[in-house]
């Protein structure tokens, strides 16, 4: 029985049998007790599934990884300790020196820096294209050794919607897998496994935790890609791994299981990036609430967006759920139901008038964070990019007067109070 995506955000992963805890029990634990070794050699073969060390899995984990698994659609998944880990392990699980990323430009600043900076130290090399190029630029990016293509369904802060089909079939074109951080949309929104994504990551620290109190990540594989039908490019997946007995992933565990078990059993043994299964437990908290609170984080965002609109105080709005919005159209197409509570804006006058503006909130309070029930919002140019000349604000795409407004799950009037008066005190 396939269940709606608002069940599964209650009810998914975690199955209790006869007289077991209803709530996913915290496995507060680092390892188990075997009766024999010989039991224990069959684990550690991957011969018998079972836990032995949580650095490499944990049950708590395991059964919240299922439930963002089932609402993405996938076939394997597993969490890690911030969206960071998830998007390196999904990337470096098929990369390797030598290997190349096409990615979309308006992506997560801190994926940027992994791909462009970090990544590059370990001889992966990038070309980055714009997230509205035609498909021949697209095609343009693609090199013999590009391994992965990767894009945001929705970027933070560029709010720019990911055209998701133009991006999977230039990967199909090339025999490559898709990757798409779906952090802002949330599978509430929009499930890139169903336009042809084919591997899917999240930062859990926004909507799905959505309280501010976990950093976490996690990897959906929608088991969909061949890795045996391009077995030269993907040697990690498809040849015997003698760091780990000689198994080879995708014939032991098939098109539907090897991506995960390799991230877990080569990339999370060797790089230990595991979230405390405490933190599992609280983004699970998050996850059952998650389809009630993106419906007011898309209400109270659509509401901001058209009031500020027509504030003479506001220079510009970014926000595709407004018809004049540049992504209007793709977000009629991937976000149905409405993308996410995030809007950005310019405050008339500039650098020093958005930060004036900044000043005068109440409610609406300054923090780095984004997708949190509270409110809040970042000036980027009096803060996170504060050491750039406007020059260079406006060549990275970050306007100087540049506002990013994560609207929380309280009233829309109150957050439009708070606006109303910061803007009167200008
Ligand atoms: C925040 C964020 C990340 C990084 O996640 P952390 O949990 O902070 O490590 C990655 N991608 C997107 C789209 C994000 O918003």
């Amino acid at each position: 029985m396939t269940q709606t995506t608002e069940t599964l955000c209650v009810q998914g992963g975690w199955k209790p049998g006869d007289a077991e805890p209803r709530q996913v029990p915290i496995y507060q634990n680092t390892t188990w007790r075997y009766a024999t070794s010989e039991h224990m050699g069959r684990l550690f073969d991957l011969a018998e599934a079972g836990y032995f060390y949580t650095r490499l899995a944990n049950p708590t984990n395991d059964a919240v990884a299922k439930k963002i698994c089932e609402l993405e659609g996938g076939t394997a998944a597993m969490l890690t300790s911030s969206g960071q880990a998830a998007n390196f392990f999904a990337l470096f699980n098929i990369c390797e020196a030598g290997s190349h990323i096409v990615s979309s430009s308006e992506i997560y600043g801190g994926t940027y820096n992994l791909i462009a900076v970090t990544m590059a130290k370990m001889g992966i090399e990038a070309t980055f294209v714009p997230s509205n190029c035609t498909p021949e630029e697209l095609e343009a990016a693609f090199k013999p050794n590009t391994r992965v293509v990767f894009g945001e369904t929705i970027a933070n802060p560029a709010l720019a919607v990911l055209d998701i089909e133009k991006f999977a079939a230039a990967a199909n074109a090339h025999g490559v897998p898709l990757i798409i951080d779906n952090t802002f949309a949330t599978p509430v929104n929009c499930r890139p496994i169903e336009w042809g994504a084919h591997i899917v990551t999240h930062s859990t620290t926004k909507y799905m935790d959505g309280h501010g109190s976990a950093v976490g990540g996690a990897i959906v594989d929608s088991g969909k890609f061949d890795w045996m039908a391009h077995a030269d490019k993907y040697p990690g997946l498809t040849t015997p791994d003698e760091s780990y007995h000689g198994v080879t992933y995708a014939e032991a565990f098939g098109q539907e299981g090897a991506f995960i078990t390799k991230a877990t059993a080569h990339l999370m043994r060797d790089l230990g990036s595991i979230p405390s299964p405490q933190n599992a437990f609280l983004l699970n908290l998050g996850l059952e609430s998650l389809h009630l609170r993106m419906k007011q984080h898309v209400a109270n965002g659509q509401a901001v967006a058209e009031y500020l609109q027509k504030h003479p105080k506001v220079a510009w709005v970014r926000y595709s759920g407004l018809p004049e919005d540049e992504y209007y159209d793709l977000a009629q197409k991937y976000l149905p139901n409405g993308g996410c509570g995030v809007v950005s804006f310019g405050v008339a006058g500039g650098r020093a008038a958005a930060e004036a503006f900044m000043s005068k909130l109440q409610m609406i309070s300054i923090a780095t964070h984004v997708a949190d029930a509270r409110s809040c919002c970042l000036h980027p140019a009096s803060s996170t990019h504060r050491q750039m000349t406007d020059e260079e604000l406006e060549a990275a795409g970050v306007a100087p007067d540049l506002v990013r407004l994560s609207c929380g799950i309280e009233a829309s009037e109150d957050i439009i109070a708070d606006i109303e008066q910061a803007l009167a005190a200008l």
